[in-house]
């Protein structure tokens, strides 16, 4: 039995970006001088031999770091920024070098100027692009003058359809919002990609979006960021910053099952041998579907919502080619495929273009290829598939799209099974019905990561140091 003077327990399930964040930001808080919650112990849980979740690097084509999963990190948003800078890996970080990414629609088309997140600004950069046809031009030029629009149903598809027509919506949005989510814009909610939900707000998606464009600060800062030794040094740091404030990270230890115990909770797990830890709080920071059934005997509602959860998966193919005709891609960060044009490959980024620290010294460049997304006509499960087939795959279409010859020296396949939450339209209200089952029949269990509000790395982080607050915030009314 403990006393109300010990220390209080949590436990966090998954030693992702998001499960990490939060155990390091709740012991980092209750180091400080100024803190005034309870003293807390924190365990981290994780299913996988090593922390990280989707985010992994590995040596590969003789360079000592190349990502298998996410590369980078959005640098105009502060949250992971800050996190980077305040766990001292600051000379570390690096930025993509300057190139141009393209839409493979028929040809590599370069992707116009003057797009947010594949929203027109104005239309004499689409009139020169020959990526649409002069009809799809025109039915774009007219959306400033049309009439506000009937209910979107708050789906990407049907508000850029509604306002610009078919081709914006499958050769520029698609593309472009459709690969950070592997997913089907169609089938999307808008009100999830808030930069593109804020453009919805006025008559016309165009004149708004051109408003915001001129009244943001004018900046040069890069885009994106990333350490040179891979993004695993975040989740590498996190981990050995956790265990110098005395947290414990159990790797190859999945969580079975969470239940009630007086005002904290059993949590059973299984190693190498099988116990249970008691929690007065609990933060689940593994995928909702996966999730669920752990939270059964808590709230057969929340338990039921969570396993309804749909998520798409996707293949990393990364190549280190050998090709000779490969300066007649210089300059191009990488593409992305639309959809009618889409047979197995998504997108191709040419990372030895992207990242300075990735250029093979032979002169070779290392290719990283994806594959599969949610609603893809052929849905034929490509994880499944045989490493060498899916070698041939990617050779074969990247050759046709890029029409170089693609030679693979080595290459390395990364199998993301379920890896990417599909937030359908009305996702907010979902995420609000489980959270309301969660705090009136399991007080103290917290739900943050990618499966919630948001995929991106500084979106996990954002949670993670949020539910890091509510967690104290609870444990404090707890000792009261
Ligand atoms: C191929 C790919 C490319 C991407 N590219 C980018 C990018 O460039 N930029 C970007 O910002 N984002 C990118 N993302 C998205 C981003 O990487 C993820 O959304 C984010 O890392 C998810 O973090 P998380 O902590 O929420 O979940 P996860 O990383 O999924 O971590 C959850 C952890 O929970 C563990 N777990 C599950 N069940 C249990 C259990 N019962 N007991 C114990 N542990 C359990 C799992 O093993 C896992 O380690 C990409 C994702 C993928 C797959």
């Amino acid at each position: 039995m403990s006393s109300p003077t010990d220390p209080k327990h949590i436990v966090v399930i998954g030693a992702g970006i998001t499960g990490l964040t939060s155990a390091y930001r709740l012991l980092k808080n209750a180091s400080t001088s100024d803190y005034s919650g309870p003293a807390i112990t924190v365990t981290v849980v994780e299913a996988n031999p090593t922390v990280g979740g989707k985010i992994r690097t590995s040596p590969f084509g003789g360079i000592s770091a190349v990502d298998e999963g996410p590369d980078a990190y959005l640098a105009r948003v502060p949250h992971a920024v800050a996190l980077a800078r305040e766990l001292q890996l600051g000379d570390d970080i690096t930025n993509p070098t300057a190139g141009h990414a393209a839409v493979m629609h028929k040809k590599l088309h370069p992707i116009p100027e003057g797009l947010m997140l594949g929203v027109p600004t104005g239309v004499m950069s689409l009139a020169r692009s020959d990526l649409m046809t002069w009809r799809g031009k025109i039915r774009a030029g007219l959306e400033p003058i049309l009439p506000s629009s009937g209910d979107h149903k708050d789906s990407i598809g049907n508000l850029i359809r509604q306002r610009f027509g078919k081709q914006v919506q499958q050769l520029l949005v698609d593309p472009l919002v459709g690969s950070i989510y592997a997913t089907d814009t169609n089938n999307f909610s808008l009100a999830m990609v808030p930069q593109l939900a804020a453009l919805a707000t006025g008559r016309s998606v165009l004149l708004t979006a051109r408003k915001q464009m001129k009244n943001a600060p004018k900046s040069t800062a890069p885009i994106f960021e990333t350490p040179r030794s891979g993004l695993a040094t975040l989740t590498r740091t996190l981990n050995d910053a956790i265990v110098a404030l005395n947290g414990q990270i159990l790797t190859s230890t999945s969580v079975q099952s969470i239940s009630r115990s007086g005002k904290g909770y059993i949590v059973d797990i299984a190693g190498e041998t099988s116990s249970s830890l008691h929690a007065d709080s609990v933060i689940i920071a593994s995928p909702a579907r996966t999730s669920a059934p752990l939270l059964k005997s808590l709230s057969e509602d929340a338990a039921i919502l969570m396993s309804s959860a749909e998520h798409s998966s996707v293949v990393m193919a990364t190549i280190k080619t050998v090709e000779t005709d490969l300066p007649k891609l210089a300059g191009l960060s990488g593409y992305l495929v639309a959809k009618p044009d889409q047979d197995r490959v998504t997108a191709a980024s040419f990372g030895s273009n992207k990242w300075a620290h990735w250029k093979p010294s032979d002169g070779s460049m290392i290719l990283r290829v994806s594959l599969g997304r949610d609603g893809a006509p052929t849905h034929d499960l490509i994880h499944e598939w045989e490493d060498e087939r899916i070698v041939r795959q990617v050779i074969d279409e990247v050759s046709r799209h890029t029409q170089t010859t693609i030679t693979p020296d080595v290459f390395r396949v990364t199998r993301w099974p379920d890896a990417f939450p599909q937030y359908r339209p009305g996702h907010m209200k979902y995420v609000d019905a489980v959270e309301s089952f969660l705090l009136h029949n399991a007080p103290g269990v917290f739900l943050a990561g990618a499966s919630w509000r948001g995929i991106g790395i500084p979106a996990c982080v954002a949670q993670a140091e949020k539910t890091a607050q509510c967690t104290t915030e609870f444990l404090s009314h707890l000792q009261d």
